[in-house]
């Protein structure tokens, strides 16, 4: 069943392109625009650019020319925003990007979305949606009760900033300009094809080439952890139904510090394979200075969005971290011409090509 055209921005990244997949296989027909910055990758796209109702655009959300071509041709029934800088630690040294893609390329996605709803018809108009993807770091360092969608905002980060900024560009739209926005706010994802810049991959792809693995502080660092199907599931329930205007959190009930789930991916490699020399990759840990304004703990409450929209997480984060890990393991094409990159030079640390 054909449910129409939607555009979906950053779909060449880690969550965006797997609810590309997604959307196609619920019938939707997606254009997807994509800078293919460091994080947006060819082997993502390799499937998606064979099937027959996904258009790819490679260009920047903050073209507003290139932006407004695309609504004005395939008149999409919604836009949905995954575009952003995303990494905390690029965030620290250089803010000016994440401002740059994460706030201006927002409003310029905003402008555009208020422009083309304004020459909509009536009735295409009322179905119109802009949905933002956000995160848990906007609530800034969680002590008690988890966050709920009217916690205040208190970003500690350049990057969890940025995004803060986006949201509430987004809110300011639908009161401003009518414009029927939403917001979903996510706990950390994890699942295949996150560049391995992101804890759960570079600790993987570490441990099995078997180089130290940096753990900032004392690794008590709580997140709750999303697989990502789940999330990109969420996404797409609150497209279908969502109040416009409104904001839902989703959480994977997956609390579990850093070091925790290093442990986990090293049980799992020894349960593999012997690492050379005998011994468990625990060995292989290594506490090193902490991140600047590292937030403590992450929570959301998702309640909202299970009991008015009937979501819940199915995955269990045992097997679903299993099945990353085989994911990893069994798809070198997609890690290996990131370790030979230029991007990889001191950050990635993950050693020299094979
Ligand atoms: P990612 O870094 O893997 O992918 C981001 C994608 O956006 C890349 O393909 C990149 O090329 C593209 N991009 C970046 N700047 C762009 C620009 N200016 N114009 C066009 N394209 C641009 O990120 P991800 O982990 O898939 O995150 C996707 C979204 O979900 C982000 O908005 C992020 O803030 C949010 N989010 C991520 C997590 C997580 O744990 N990864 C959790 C909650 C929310």
């Amino acid at each position: 069943m054909d449910k129409g055209c939607i555009l979906v921005t950053g779909g060449a990244g880690f969550i965006g392109s797997n609810f590309v997949h997604l959307a196609l296989s619920e019938g939707y027909r997606v254009v997807n625009l994509d800078a293919l910055t460091y994080a947006g990758g060819s082997f993502v796209l390799n499937d998606l650019l064979r099937h027959p109702e996904h258009r790819f655009v490679n260009d920047r959300i903050e073209n507003r020319e290139v932006v407004d071509i695309i609504l004005r041709q395939h008149a999409p029934s919604a836009i949905i925003n995954f575009a952003a800088e995303t990494h905390v630690d690029r965030s620290i040294d250089n803010p000016g990007i994440f401002v740059q893609s994460n706030v201006v390329g927002v409003q310029n996605l905003l402008d555009a979305a208020v422009r083309y709803q304004a020459g909509l018809a009536d009735h295409e108009s009322r179905s119109f949606r802009f949905l933002q993807i956000s995160t848990d770091e906007v609530f800034g360092s969680i002590d008690g009760a988890a966050a709920t969608e009217e916690s205040p905002y208190q970003p500690n980060s350049p990057y969890s900033a940025s995004k803060a900024a986006a949201d509430h560009l987004v809110r300011a739209y639908h009161t401003t300009y009518g414009l029927p926005s939403l917001i979903t706010v996510a706990t950390n994802n994890y699942g295949p094809m996150q560049f391995p810049e992101k804890l759960i991959p570079l600790m993987i792809l570490k441990a099995v080439r078997e180089l130290p693995l940096p753990v900032y502080g004392d690794g008590g660092n709580v997140r709750d952890w999303l697989y990502v199907k789940d999330h990109c599931r969420a996404v797409l329930a609150v497209l279908e139904a969502g109040q416009p205007g409104g904001t839902y959190n989703v959480a994977g009930g997956n609390q579990a510090s850093n070091l925790d789930v290093v442990r986990k991916i090293c049980r799992s490699l020894d349960r593999r394979k012997v690492m050379t020399g005998g011994g468990s990759h625990e060995e292989l840990i290594s506490f090193v200075t902490d991140r600047p304004g590292h937030d403590r703990r992450y929570a959301l409450d998702a309640m909202k969005l299970m009991t008015k929209l009937d979501w819940k997480p199915e995955a269990d984060f045992e097997t679903a971290l299993e099945e990353t890990i085989d994911w990893y393991l069994d798809t070198p094409d997609f890690w290996k011409p990131i370790i030979g990159s230029s991007y990889d030079g001191h950050r990635l640390g993950l050693g020299k090509p094979e």
